[in-house]
């Protein structure tokens, strides 16, 4: 397959060339050669990634969190080095941002209420959602779904006696997103990281919260898309695993 090829598909999941967003840029990062044989997935664009998609002989990679974003001044240093491994060994990068986190179906915020059983109620904020359970779920019995699923160290800070009926998600840095849940029928924000002062103000609006990592939480999307492709194009596909914490 060629690079427009994928280019196209991926236009037709999301749009991306109509969407627009303030932080990054969606779509071809940097061209790579044309010819696309193996395509590698990941959640960030790093050293250790490009490194490994080099070493798989990817021709593509994809990643959640491309190169390019508002604080991306100049071309020097790591941002040289990891733009030169890319641009050496030919392979292309692409960035699929808050198309991924937003995507109906296969985006990091649905497939995280579809691993909780949720039904969706709603958008909120610009990428998030809100979701219901049919009846009252304890917070624990939530944040041992989370662990075991994400393979994570959910924390939690319960607002809201213990339950939850009603529950909102973003994944990532979930803090500019909460503040669109204030007032709302929710009992539950789950998110990937928060700012601290979000916290208590989550508090006094009795919405209880979970943070369960911004990496763990947004390896969803990324590998939904990877079985897309795989399923309908005819290229080989590899997750990069390259877990932070946090
Ligand atoms: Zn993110």
């Amino acid at each position: 397959m060629t690079r427009n090829d994928i280019l196209d598909y991926l236009n037709t999941i999301f749009q991306y060339k109509d969407f627009t967003e303030k932080y990054s840029v969606n779509g071809l990062q940097i061209e790579g050669r044309d010819s696309i044989n193996k395509i590698a997935f990941s959640v960030d664009t790093n050293l250790f990634t490009i490194e490994e998609a080099v070493r798989q002989k990817a021709d593509m990679l994809i990643s959640h969190h491309g190169l390019f974003w508002p604080n991306l001044s100049s071309i020097t240093e790591i941002t040289k080095k990891r733009i030169q491994l890319l641009m050496n060994s030919d392979i292309s990068l692409v960035g699929m941002h808050l198309p991924l986190d937003k995507h109906p179906e296969i985006g990091n915020n649905v497939s995280l209420i579809k691993l909780l059983n949720g039904k969706l109620i709603s958008e909120f904020g610009s990428v998030s959602y809100l979701a219901e359970w049919e009846e009252e779920k304890d917070l624990k019995e939530v944040s041992d779904i989370l662990d075991t699923n994400l393979n994570t160290n959910t924390k939690c800070f319960d607002f809201s006696k213990g339950k939850a009926k009603t529950f909102g998600v973003c994944t990532g840095n979930g803090s500019s997103e909460l503040y669109s849940l204030f007032g709302k029928q929710c009992d539950l924000f789950i998110t990937g990281e928060l700012r601290y002062e979000t916290i208590g103000l989550s508090r006094e609006y009795g919405i209880s919260l979970m943070v369960a990592g911004h990496y763990a939480t947004e390896t969803l999307g990324i590998k939904q898309l990877q079985n897309r492709i795989k399923n309908n194009l005819s290229v080989e596909t590899i997750y990069i695993e390259d877990r932070i914490d946090y």
